[in-house]
């Protein structure tokens, strides 16, 4: 991966950041707007003949090598060969080995900004503290800044934390702004929570669970979660067919 080591200097002047101990820029990533995308990708599939049952449950399923069957919040039974599982945190209601650690995140977006950021426009933000933060632009040119996450799922308890949470990540932007950037009039206009799973190597699983016969399952957790999708949609067409694929020992339950 081309890589590039930044000192705080260099990327004050570049990016107009400023309290960091330099950095690493690295010419390869990207970010995109994961819901539009998953509506298009629905609506194109949909056009072509997949049918979406969009808010519908499944609530119970039989196993078994001949076939599954599998049962939906509204009665409704579905008959298949095979089920695949990319029921994501939900996953933990029916896998019980303990492989990934469920916590909460917190993320805000500022309301647009009138003024040019355009140095920012391309650049993705991670550092290594930790608790860490993320930050990014929207293609309205928004800021949305995220992180300070808390080890637990409790939901109550994490959204009793969202206002604490916004006063974090605003003062940790306006750290990184200099004092004379205009942004540093930042005022949120979203904050929100969710659920994060963490496993012990960063990486997801992938493939079939020995107590779920004639089952595939893509959980694609951690931070990289949207990439491992893409791997996961090419390993489980592989299993399918039969075949092995490279990556198989790395993802596998139980690993
Ligand atoms: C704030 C935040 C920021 C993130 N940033 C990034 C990032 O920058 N890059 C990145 O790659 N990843 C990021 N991630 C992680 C990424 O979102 C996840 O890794 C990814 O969404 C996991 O995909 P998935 O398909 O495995 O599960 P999910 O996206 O969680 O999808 C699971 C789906 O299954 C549905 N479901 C569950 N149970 C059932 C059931 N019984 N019946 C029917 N449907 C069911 C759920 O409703 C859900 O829609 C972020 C996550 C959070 C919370």
């Amino acid at each position: 991966m081309p890589v590039d080591w930044l000192s705080s200097a260099e990327i004050l002047e570049r990016y107009r950041i400023t309290n960091t101990h330099g950095g690493i820029l690295s010419h390869q990533g990207g970010s995109i707007d994961a819901f539009r995308f998953t509506h298009d990708v629905l609506a194109y599939n949909n056009s072509r003949g997949l049918a979406i049952y969009d808010k519908t449950e499944i609530i119970k399923v039989k196993y078994g090598e001949r076939g599954i069957r599998a049962w939906t919040s509204y009665g409704n039974i579905i008959n298949a060969k095979k089920i695949i599982y990319c029921n994501g945190y939900e996953s933990v209601n029916i896998i019980k080995d303990k492989f990934v650690k469920l916590l909460s995140t917190y993320a805000i977006v500022g309301e647009r900004f009138d003024g040019d950021q355009s140095e920012i426009q391309e650049l993705l933000v991670w550092n290594t503290a930790n608790p860490y933060i993320y930050l990014r632009t929207t293609d309205d040119n928004r800021i949305l800044i995220g992180g300070g996450d808390e080890p637990f799922l409790d939901t109550a308890r994490r959204d009793s934390l969202l206002n604490q949470k916004r006063i974090f990540l605003e003062k940790k932007l306006l750290k990184l702004l200099p004092a004379e950037d205009p942004r540093r009039t930042f005022r949120t206009d979203f904050a929100w929570a969710g659920t994060f799973g963490e496993t012990k190597d960063g990486l997801p699983y992938i493939g079939k669970h020995p107590n779920f016969p004639g089952a595939y399952f893509v959980l694609g957790f951690g931070g990289n979660g949207i990439t491992f999708s893409i791997t996961g949609m090419e390993m489980v067409s592989y299993m399918l067919q039969g075949k092995k694929h490279p990556l198989e020992p790395y993802y596998k339950f139980r690993r």
